[in-house]
């Protein structure tokens, strides 16, 4: 599609893409071939692999299914992603033998150490060891129990990973933490969207989605800014496609024309799988971090063509004299080029914008993971204030979720703010919580650190234990030579997990324990997730193989409470199983009410209902609150460029294929656009090296459709080039740097 293209006109058709089958002469994900693949790797155990896909809910995204259903369509709910992921949960266990001496497992990529198998018992290195030794659950538990005992609990930090965790295992984890003492406590959820969370709790009084996925299909019209659901929710371009059908326009918002938001072939609508299907209707290309001034340039453009739901504004806002004094006082010479697009085309957005009965805008991490995160948001909850676009059928705000554990793992405390949703740390709930109807302990009232803070202090020598469930620290922050460092320093690293991660084999300060958990699927009891949408959906336990002496994911951190203090924890622990857990949430969680009801396959209820915001905001004074921010101050030096950081065939640190299949690059791919190329005398393929004062990255020059003045490149790859210390305001790290391009 060219940039500033509309929707073909009414013929049949219209949306195809090609009429060669297949879309064979296209660069596409082949997803005839992911199954065959996914078919091969799992064909020791398809019976298991089977009735995984179909009773369970998915491990993957935040979409949320039960079995290869779902509630927004009728067809059947599948993708790559969670084919790919389906080996973690059939693979055998690994010899452990092979943990005795890391030394040749070092150097092994991240693929290759989770190939190995599932970890199956439970070890221990110490300083100076080759390796790791077995050891007995019963000494592996007393071991942590009596170290912990013995540390200051603001020293004690807590991480649990958001990839296919239950709601279940959240709680338990952040409750023993809280048990210890301790309020720093954190899932990867923040490093994604707390930005969203700090600017919708402040906007509109809630952090999640407003409306449905089922609102995408008849709005007028869907705004995705900085995200790549046809990579990361794969299946939302089914929605897209139902939603094109019922007459929905689609705009693109980024500084890179994602192609597969541009077309796509789905492969379970035999039509688009034949012929493809056109999704978006229009690009606006802004600069990376050009967010706000291009929001505050459409909302200058909706002020003065008076584009505005006058009445929602003062019935329903506060705050908007404030916001349009600001937009009146901005002038176009400013506006451009910090949004990197023209008057016009701002315009161009209003109108249609402005003109939309209803619109949805979604956003994820190319507008959360920058300096100015919550602000871009803020800006976002601006324009959908300004048309009255949220409780209606079809409209609302959407921080779409990448993985199916950050919705729910937030909500039920694992974050250092809350014990759970709705409940703040401070004084009050503290005293609160001591009641026997509550956790009957105290848990701690002082302020916890999120985990980039937390890595932060350990390489100051401030963190003594730090469990860690889940994640890679080392190849999901920036600048891992200093994770590495923060991690070697930390007295007692506990790693509770599935499969080996290089964060497991980073040298000992003192001690390292490694214990073996078992998947969502082979938790006793089933869990739940709660979905983006706010759906929590029940996953049964599915009969199986059980990996060696792995241990369900819950019930690891509560055997140590158990051990640390047997009294205490006696009454505050009293769960036999997942059933157990969800009966205490559904008592002290009131947004989680009716929990205790979900048991089998399909259970589920979407809190809040189809749609939040209806009658009022969540807010004190119950209205939405427009904020006039400031326009980034960000300048890059004459001959630099803007780096931004993308995914590619990925899925968070667990699943990276060589080749990202919906532009055909590379992992060392560097995309710059024609013009700066052209600039440089720089052509497709030369190697070229990005490099800044943190380091160099070599890679491959590839021409694609981004911003002239920016470039994108893969992440992790490029993590040794993202300063570590540039945050958000709510902690998140700034995915993004200034480099120079040089000839390789
Ligand atoms: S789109 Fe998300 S929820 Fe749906 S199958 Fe794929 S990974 Fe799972």
């Amino acid at each position: 599609m060219a940039r500033g293209a509309t929707a073909d006109s009414g013929s049949r058709g219209r949306h195809c893409v090609s009429l060669v089958p297949y879309g064979l002469n296209q660069q596409h994900p082949n997803s005839y071939k992911d199954m065959l693949s996914a078919f091969w790797e799992n064909h020791d155990s398809l019976g298991y692999a089977w009735r995984i896909l179909n009773d369970g809910c998915c491990d993957g995204c935040a979409l949320g299914t039960t079995g290869m259903r779902d509630w927004t369509m009728s067809g059947i709910h599948l993708c790559a992603v969670r084919l790919q992921l389906l080996r973690l949960n059939t693979m055998p266990a690994m010899d452990w033998r092979r943990l005795e001496d890391v030394a040749g497992l070092t150097k092994r990529s991240g693929e290759d150490l989770r190939k190995l198998g599932r970890l199956a018992v439970p070890m221990v290195r110490r300083k100076g060891d080759r390796g790791f030794r077995r050891v007995s659950w019963d000494d592996a538990l007393s071991l942590i129990a009596e170290r912990l005992r013995s540390l200051d609990p603001h020293r004690i930090a807590w991480y649990v990973t958001s990839r296919g965790l239950t709601n279940e295992a959240y709680y338990a984890h952040q409750k023993v933490a809280r048990f210890i003492g301790t309020n720093h406590v954190d899932t990867s959820a923040r490093v994604c969207h707390a930005p969203s969370t700090s600017a919708m709790m402040s906007t509109v009084g809630c952090a999640a989605t407003t409306c449905s996925y089922s609102d995408w299909i008849g709005s007028d019209l869907i705004v995705f800014v900085g995200t790549n659901p046809a990579n990361n929710q794969p299946v939302s371009t089914k929605y897209l496609y139902y939603a094109k059908k019922a007459g929905t326009k689609i705009f693109l918002v980024n500084p890179y024309l994602e192609p597969g938001l541009e077309r796509y072939w789905i492969p379970s609508v035999t039509k688009s799988a034949l012929f493809g299907t056109r999704l978006a209707d229009d690009f606006f290309q802004i600069r990376v971090g050009g967010d706000i001034p291009f929001f505050y340039g459409v909302l200058k453009h909706l002020v003065e063509n008076d584009w505005l739901d006058r009445d929602f504004i003062a019935t329903r806002t506060a705050g908007w004299d404030a916001v349009e004094a600001q937009v009146k006082g901005l002038n176009w010479e400013g506006l451009e080029p910090g949004a990197g697009q023209s008057r016009a085309e701002m315009l161009r957005f209003a109108r249609a914008f402005g003109q939309a009965k209803s619109a949805i805008i979604v956003w994820s991490m190319g507008v959360t993971q920058h300096r100015y995160g919550t602000d871009n948001v803020k800006a976002i909850v601006n324009l959908q204030l300004a048309r009255g676009n949220v409780g209606r059928p079809h409209t609302g705000l959407m921080p779409i979720r990448g993985h199916s554990g950050v919705q729910g793992g937030a909500e039920m405390g694992a974050m250092p703010g809350a014990y759970v949703m709705g409940y703040a740390v401070n004084e009050e709930n503290a005293r609160r919580f001591s009641r026997p109807d509550y956790w009957g302990f105290e848990p701690p009232a002082w302020k916890g650190m999120g985990s980039t803070e937390v890595i932060a202090a350990a390489e100051r020598g401030e963190i003594d234990a730090l469990w860690q469930s889940g994640g890679n620290f080392l190849d999901t922050l920036p600048e891992p030579d200093r994770v590495r460092r923060a991690l070697e320093r930390i007295g007692l690293r506990v790693h509770q997990d599935i499969v080996l991660s290089s964060s497991i084999l980073a040298d000992p300060a003192d001690t390292v324990v490694l214990l073996p958990s078992r998947t969502r699927y082979e938790q006793r009891g089933g869990g739940t997730e709660t979905s983006s949408e706010r759906r929590v959906i029940y996953s049964p336990e599915i009969p199986g193989p059980r990996p060696g002496e792995a241990r369900d994911e819950w019930e690891i951190p509560v055997m140590v409470a158990r051990q640390l203090d047997p009294e205490r924890a006696a009454p505050a622990f009293p769960w036999k199983d997942t059933q157990d857990i969800r009966n205490e949430i559904d008592r002290v969680c009131a947004t989680y009410k009716g929990i205790a009801n979900l048991r089998r396959k399909g259970d589920n209820f979407q809190y809040g209902g189809a749609r939040l915001l209806a009658d009022r905001f969540l807010t004190p004074d119950g209205l939405g609150h427009f904020t006039a921010v400031s326009l980034p101050e960000e300048t890059v030096p004459e001959g630099r460029f803007i780096l931004a950081t993308r995914r590619g065939r990925q899925f968070n640190s667990m699943v990276l294929g060589p080749v990202d299949p919906l532009n055909g690059a590379g992992r060392d791919a560097i995309l710059m656009s024609a013009e700066d190329a052209a600039q440089l005398g720089l052509s497709a393929g030369d190697a070229v090296i990005l490099r800044n004062e943190l380091g160099e990255f070599h890679g491959h020059l590839k021409i694609d459709r981004v911003a002239p003045g920016s470039l994108q490149a893969y992440w992790p790859e490029v993590n040794s080039l993202l300063p570590a210390g540039r945050l958000d305001v709510s902690g998140v790290p700034d995915y993004n740097a200034i480099v120079e391009v040089l000839r390789g």
